[in-house]
């Protein structure tokens, strides 16, 4: 019977767990361990954890680590699954999967949202817009809550906004000595400061508190393809024109192969296009004015940019990037992108060896750029943009080939990165110390050793104690 379970686990110590614990506890013995077990990137699908842990509350977040902390387990803590170098699932382990915890509250009067654990932006838009509120959020809508904001969290409402992580009022936290404690800007601030960019490493946000702001629930929002040809012409109008937008808008250029949609010419599928995506809360006319040389700089093939929904916008790109995808990215900041830069990336993007190989540019500054270097553990806030390559393949062959193209095009821009990365961009473990800079990582480090001595929090862009 428990052949699979690590030699440390018997039934009858599983057993007393499942006396501890309210939600459900999925072995490899049980029917649905596979689903239980299963994570986004499909290259990580090969872990088999000891036990997933199905939290159903906080006393359970904490009763489940107490367990792996007493059997010496790894311990692999889940929102929502997105982690792209395959953070939340560990061979041998404990998953502490927080999928059940995803209330969201909505305190419509202080413009606040209470949201659980293991909730999605999905989850987060669907309550929110229903009062005309929203915060910033993913690019898709079925990455966590979690990962995302702890990691510090890049979206369309940024720039007016902030990211994600400058939208966290308050956390309750489970410590890894399994005490539950509350951090904020009054209540353990050093916690809080932590939270706030650096990932998952010092305890398990059970509950989230985000700001909302007015947002739609009609945006100005969509994209615009081009041929490919019209790359270069479009990235230098997107680097210019990016200095002088309104924080309104918060800009995104990908080099990408056109998907299989109706909304674009059926000779396009599969070919090789750019597209851009400006996404504006504010005036509908303004947003339109301001994007209005996207739509001269080279003849667009499909130009669905206008009003929509934002929740329309939010949940656009979910079906090109499905749960059980392999996927590998890797990115970093950049100081500048210099036409140099934007011949490669071109040129880089010709050669991409398959469909889902995009060069992301995300415009940053505004809201996120005025943050003070150091107020939060997202501490890099002078870059103008972030570079994202992201790849994704369904062949288990193609895997070498698209990691090498993502790791080329992300050191074509080596001369121009500001020497940092963004955690959650990230494909590889191991660059937490690169991604933060020596004074961010050592205010970091000083914080595991106070919150995490022993590194039970270590699945993770890991902060050493
Ligand atoms: C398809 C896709 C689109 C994406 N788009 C964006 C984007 O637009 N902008 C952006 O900034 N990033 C984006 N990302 C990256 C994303 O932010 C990270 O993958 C993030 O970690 C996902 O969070 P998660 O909760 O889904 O992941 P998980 O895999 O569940 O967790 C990731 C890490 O966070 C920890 N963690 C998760 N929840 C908690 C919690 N409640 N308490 C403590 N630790 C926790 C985990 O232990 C793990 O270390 C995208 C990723 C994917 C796969």
């Amino acid at each position: 019977m428990t052949e699979t379970l690590t030699p440390v686990l018997g039934e009858a110590t599983v057993e007393e767990l499942r006396q501890a614990i309210r939600g459900p506890i999925v072995t490899p013995e049980d029917d649905g361990y596979d689903e239980a077990r299963a994570v986004w990137n499909g290259l990580h699908d090969d872990r088999r954890p000891a036990l997933v842990v199905q939290a159903t509350g906080v006393a359970d977040v904490s009763a489940a680590l107490g367990f792996a902390r007493s059997h010496d387990l790894p311990v692999a803590v889940r929102g929502g699954g997105h982690s792209v170098a395959g953070f939340s699932t560990v061979e041998g382990g404990i998953v502490i999967d927080l999928s059940k915890m995803r209330g969201v509250r909505v305190d419509v009067a202080a413009r606040r949202a209470y949201v659980g654990g293991g909730a999605t932006w999905a989850d987060v838009d669907h309550e929110t817009q229903a009062h005309g509120l929203a915060t910033t959020g993913g690019l898709v809508s079925t990455t966590g809550v979690g990962g995302f904001t702890l990691g510090g969290g890049i979206g369309w409402l940024m720039r007016k906004h902030g990211l994600a992580c400058d939208n966290l009022l308050a956390a309750d936290v489970v410590t890894a000595d399994g005490r539950i404690v509350r951090a904020s800007d009054t209540e353990n601030a050093g916690l809080f400061w932590g939270l706030r960019g650096g990932g998952g490493n010092f305890g398990i946000v059970t509950e989230f508190e985000l700001a909302l702001h007015p947002v739609g629930p009609i945006v100005y929002a969509g994209p615009i393809f081009y041929p490919a040809e019209a790359a270069r012409p479009l990235l230098r109008l997107f680097r210019d024109w990016s200095a002088g937008a309104s924080d309104d808008l918060t800009g995104f250029v990908s080099l990408m192969t056109a998907p299989p949609l109706p909304v674009i010419p059926e000779q396009w599928h599969g070919e090789k296009v750019a597209a851009f995506v400006a996404v504006s809360p504010g005036a509908i006319d303004e947003a339109a004015a301001q994007v209005s040389d996207f739509r001269t700089v080279a003849e667009p093939i499909a130009d669905l940019a206008g009003p929509m929904p934002y929740t329309a916008m939010q949940s656009l790109l979910d079906p090109l990037w499905p749960k059980g995808i392999n996927a590998y990215f890797k990115a970093t900041n950049l100081a500048s992108l210099d036409d140099a830069l934007i011949d490669s990336f071109c040129e880089l993007h010709l050669g991409a060896p398959g469909p889902q190989c995009e060069i992301h540019v995300h415009q940053m500054g505004g809201a996120v750029g005025r943050v003070p270097e150091g107020a939060t553990a997202f501490a890099d806030r002078s870059m103008p943009f972030v570079l994202n390559a992201v790849t994704g393949w369904h062949d288990t062959g193609a895997a070498d080939e698209h990691i090498a193209w993502a790791r080329a095009v992300n050191d074509t821009a080596a001369d121009s990165s500001t020497g940092r990365g963004y955690v959650n961009f990230l494909g590889d473990a191991g660059a937490g110390r690169s991604s933060y800079g020596p004074e961010t990582y050592e205010r970091l480090t000083a914080l595991k050793r106070e919150y995490d001595p022993s590194n039970i929090f270590r699945l993770n862009q890991n902060i050493e104690p």
